[in-house]
């Protein structure tokens, strides 16, 4: 018999009784296993860094953290950590006493910090929140109402708990704040577009687990070995059972050194190289072909108006001086009854596949690595092994990270991955899909309850003016329709989705008559993200940001641009652990000058994730409970307790001028909204309301839902984020649950383990992995199988009652199928390969060199340097030492000893050029700015070989400041403000610098 440490004593009697549900921690009370943690307590908690979602054991005695340490009971990561969550001892017991345990107040113009008292900090922040949004509300564009509070700012957090981001997100609404962006949109927005517009959905399509059963993993723009250490054990475990390990990178990384085959890769031009494989598989006729036929749109026919002009480089419908796409030609020719027309013989000239064949024809081997600048040899061998997984029984899958995502074209390089896998049959099967790695432990969670400008919780659109007037306009506008009986099309079932979140948004007030307190919500005029919300803060539109664990100092792009933008703010507020880069803009170490800075500071010491409680979720989309352990340091709170009890003070200030006969900017939303989280009084909010709230109620009888198959339009339910709902049912807290069995179909799904949205189904679009009898593609690991009554396995996706025949499987999509041809962005139905803004080659494909749709605002023209100026290609990078922006890392001894300061990496051949030695001090230059850091001169780094001319590059790490104990020059003040066509994800992993030695 197999026993588990943790079995072994419960078996033993030793343990205190665990609670398989609900609110206690599993092991709580229960005494440790080794002298050294005799008698201590125990709770279970997620790590705090990266999305994996590793399990840890925290060990407390007299209210103190004495140990933290691997869950061995964790299906994910058995009890193993990386150097990262080995560390987060040290982020609860500081060594250098660095973390916050007093609220600082910076005064405008001021020197120094000085220390404040909640009571003080709450109505001053409150008052100015109140102030700025009274003397900056819009309620009127013409005749259109946009309820906007123009001049405040949100920005964070993907660290905090998804009860803190769905708290956030509907207080944000509630106030009427339309520039509300978090870390998402820096990292991974093109993912969620992109997938999105290929799946239906925008999240990792598996899981870390169901890596193990692949046949053929492709990392590419990431280096998964180092940023997210732990998925390597699935890696590893698929790789013992004869899988292939390929790695594209620009550098050599750890996980190339792990890998079976590697190619280098120009920043830039992954579509370049995925295109080639693409055409590969055509070209081979390697193609799931049952699967291609009967689950993509690759027999839809499409428009004959609709092409591609190869020497342009543009698809039909472009206008130069809009830089923007008419769609009219890229639609689907219907037939009579309004349902797409299909050639299942994938043989008219008009049909996806023909159209796709024509297109990535032009990707030949040579033109491959002319623009790649790899080794064709090894591209072929690449393409032969990838594709090799056409087969019904054979599967890859592709891990991939920020190396892909931050691009001028990030969209559509997820959009390549989408492409090649459909084709070879690889999307909703074990062991394949497309995974995206999080780098944040709840980027998930926080993008599930959109902090974004243009999404409500639960990927509801915002409304828009002069569009969305109405409720009923915008059900009309956002709600797709499909005639087509195949299709399940559940993007149907949005207006109840909408409908219950007002009712928990706004309770008895939100009524059908007044279209459930629609009105209230605030109407984007134009899109807010990251790089809009800076340049309009520079341009003084916006007087007061709060920055909940965001430190866009470090992590934002044209960083010396972005504190330029601060100082124009009348106040910041920021909420954090820790003394961060951002809070300190103002100070001379940071290279400001603070008698010259007007903004008033307010920095908030905040709870670590040992110190509160609440549910994250990892990018395989489970949700995991974490327990308060002890108590934060100092007078620091939680993300929660902020949220509710600056809220609560606002609504006070409002109730106030009510009472006083004074007029203020539209207060019914405020004074309205349902917000109850301290029923009796308590100080610190009800975080299990909260999450009640997200998954829902049914408002008659007051019980919880669920899941979300019963919401309704009525008003009659309620339900924060209808993706939440199922998580906190009558049956309990379901994140919180531990129960390792497996399902009957043994591929590590556990669903008992926590809980996954939607619906605990542990891999998206599964009904795609069997034919349309309901047998598994690859028997021997499958997925869901129907057994002529009822489906077994994962929980199906789509309408459990329907048979395998009666419904297509990619049910978010209102075709029901994968899209090989996509209308939604707004770059093109298929994937091309455009230069970054910034590159040392003129022209690639066509005569288009950067994406033809990419948003280059007025005000960042001339903030673009050319090959001449600047010669070398330079890209970002990660460390497993440290974390994103690096506040949480750079504080930690053990972590700072490994890598203690900023350095770039270039290649021996480049070092000699310009007189640089292993560990001379460097200068890197762009349009932008310049840093000084050490050079590490490593064979890492080669110069990519295109058609015999060699473009050398600079790798730069982006974990550094001028704060923290461990602090360094910041990488983003060489990257620029340019961003992707769909979502305006920066272009932080491609662009031009010099080097020489300082
Ligand atoms: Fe696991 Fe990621 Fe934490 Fe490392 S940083 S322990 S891989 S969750």
């Amino acid at each position: 018999m197999s026993v588990t440490r943790r079995e072994f004593f419960k078996l033993g009697g030793v343990s205190a009784a665990a609670a398989f549900f609900g609110g206690t921690p599993l092991m709580t009370g229960c005494a440790s296993d080794s002298d050294k943690l005799r008698g201590t307590r125990e709770s279970t908690t997620i790590c705090p860094y990266c999305g994996v979602g590793c399990g840890l054991i925290v060990s407390t005695r007299n209210g103190k953290v004495i140990n933290i340490e691997g869950d061995p009971d964790h299906p994910i990561n058995k009890g193993t950590l990386c150097a990262k969550g080995s560390s987060l001892y040290q982020v609860a017991v500081n060594p250098l006493d660095r973390r916050l345990k007093t609220v600082k107040y910076r005064r405008p113009y001021g020197t120094e910090w000085e220390e404040i008292s909640w009571e003080k900090a709450i109505p001053m922040i409150a008052e100015r929140v109140k102030k700025v949004r009274d003397d900056t509300f819009i309620e009127k564009e013409g005749n259109f109402t946009v309820n906007r509070a123009a001049g405040l700012a949100g920005l964070g957090g993907a660290a905090l708990d998804n009860e803190e981001c769905y708290m956030w997100s509907k207080m944000a609404r509630i106030l009427g704040i339309s520039y509300l962006e978090h870390q998402a949109r820096i990292c991974h927005s093109s993912t969620v577009a992109a997938l999105a517009a290929s799946f239906g959905r925008g999240a990792m399509t598996n899981h870390w687990i169901d890596i193990q059963h692949a046949d053929v993993i492709m990392i590419i723009g990431s280096n998964a070995a180092e940023n997210h250490p732990i998925s390597f054990k699935w890696v590893s475990k698929a790789m013992e059972k004869g899988a292939i390990l390929i790695n594209i990178d620009p550098r050599y990384t750890r996980t190339s050194s792990l890998s079976d085959i590697y190619s280098t890769l120009r920043p830039g031009t992954d579509i370049a190289f995925i295109s080639g494989i693409i055409n590969y598989a055509l070209q081979n006729d390697r193609i799931q072909k049952e699967y291609v036929v009967e689950y993509t749109n690759a027999p839809y026919l499409i428009d004959p108006h609709f092409s591609y002009n190869d020497i342009q480089g543009l698809f039909t419908g472009y206008n130069a001086e809009k830089r923007k796409y008419s769609k009219d030609s890229w639609g689907y020719q219907l037939d009579e009854k309004g349902i797409p027309k299909k050639d299942n013989s994938l043989k008219d000239s008009n049909c996806v596949y023909q159209l796709m064949k024509v297109h990535f024809a032009r990707y030949t081997p040579e033109k491959v690595c002319s623009i790649v600048g790899c080794d064709k040899d090894t591209f072929l061998k690449i393409a032969d092994l990838f594709t090799s997984t056409y087969k019904k029984d054979k599967v890859a899958t592709i891990m991939y990270a920020m190396g892909t995502t931050q691009h001028t074209v990030g969209v559509q390089y997820i959009r390549s991955y989408a492409v090649l896998q459909l084709l070879l049959g690889n999307i909703g099967v074990a062991g394949g899909g497309i995974n995206a790695m999080r780098g944040e432990s709840n980027v998930q969670g926080s993008t599930d309850n959109c902090i974004l400008w243009h999404i409500l919780p639960g990927y509801l659109g915002i409304p828009r003016t002069q569009k969305d007037i109405n409720l009923e306009t915008y059900i009309k506008n956002n709600t797709p329709k499909n005639n087509d009986p195949m299709s399940v099309n559940w993007w149907q079932h949005k207006p109840k989705y909408l409908v219950s979140l007002l009712k928990a948004w706004y309770g008895d007030a939100a009524i059908k008559e007044n279209d459930f307190c629609y009105d209230w919500l605030p109407k984007a005029s134009k899109p807010y993200p990251h790089i809009v919300l800076f340049e309009d803060m520079l341009a003084g539109q916006i007087k007061g940001l709060i920055a909940m664990g965001q430190n866009p100092l470090v992590g934002g792009p044209n960083s010396n641009k972005e504190a330029r933008a601060l100082a124009k703010l009348d106040w910041l507020v920021c909420a954090d652990l820790w003394e961060t880069d951002t809070s300190i803009f103002w100070t001379e170490k940071a290279g400001g000058n603070p008698v010259t800075i007007k903004t008033e500071v307010f920095l908030l010491p905040m709870a670590s994730s040992v110190e509160k409680e609440g549910s994250i979720s990892n990018s395989g989309r489970w949700v995991q409970w974490r327990y308060k352990a002890v108590n934060a340091p100092g007078v620091a709170k939680s993300d929660l307790w902020l949220l509710d009890a600056l809220f609560r003070e606002i609504r006070d200030l409002y109730a106030k001028d009510i009472k006083n006969g004074k007029k203020s900017a539209l207060p019914d939303p405020i004074l309205k909204a349902s917000w109850n989280y301290t029923p009796h009084g308590e100080e610190e909010p009800d975080v299990h309301l909260v999450i009640k709230e997200m998954n829902g109620y049914d408002m008659k009888t007051g019980r919880l839902m669920e899941n979300f198959v019963k919401l309704k339009d009525d008003g009659s339910t309620s339900c924060g984020n209808w993706l939440f709902s199922g998580c906190y049912t009558e049956k309990g807290n379901m994140t919180a649950r531990r129960g390792t069995k497996d399902a009957s179909n043994k591929l590590g799904m556990y669903p008992e383990w926590a809980w996954c949205w939607p619906v605990n189904r542990r891999i998206l679009y599964n009904r795609a992995s069997v034919n349309r009898k309901g047998e598994p593609w690859a028997p021997s690991k499958w997925v869901v199988k129907w057994n002529g009554a009822e489906w077994k396995g994962d929980i199906i996706d789509g309408a459990p009652k329907d048979g395998p025949t009666k419904k297509n499987p990619f049910i978010m999509n209102s075709e029901g199928v994968g899209k090989i041809f996509s209308k939604d962005l707004a770059d093109g139905p298929f994937p091309e390969h455009y230069e970054p803004m910034e590159s040392p080659v003129p022209f690639s494909m066509n005569r288009q060199k950067v994406n033809p749709a990419a948003v280059i605002l007025p005000t960042v023209a001339g903030e673009f340097g050319t090959s001449e100026q600047f010669p070398y290609v330079a890209t970002t990078f990660r460390m497993v030492e440290h974390w994103q922006a690096g506040a949480m890392t750079r504080n930690l001894p053990w972590l700072n000893e490994l890598v203690p300061d900023m350095f770039c990496e270039i290649s021996p051949e480049l070092a000699k050029k310009k007189g640089i030695k292993n560990g001379d001090r460097v200068k890197v230059k762009s349009k932008r700015g310049e840093i000084e850091v050490y050079a590490l001169v490593t064979k890492r780094m080669k110069a990519y070989d295109l058609n015999g001319k060699k473009i050398e590059a600079v790798a730069l790490p982006w974990h550094f400041g001028p704060g923290g104990a461990a602090s360094g020059a910041i990488a983003n003040k060489l990257t620029p403000h340019i961003g992707d066509a769909n979502t305006m994800i920066p272009e932080y992993k491609a662009f031009l610098v010099d080097i020489h030695k300082a």
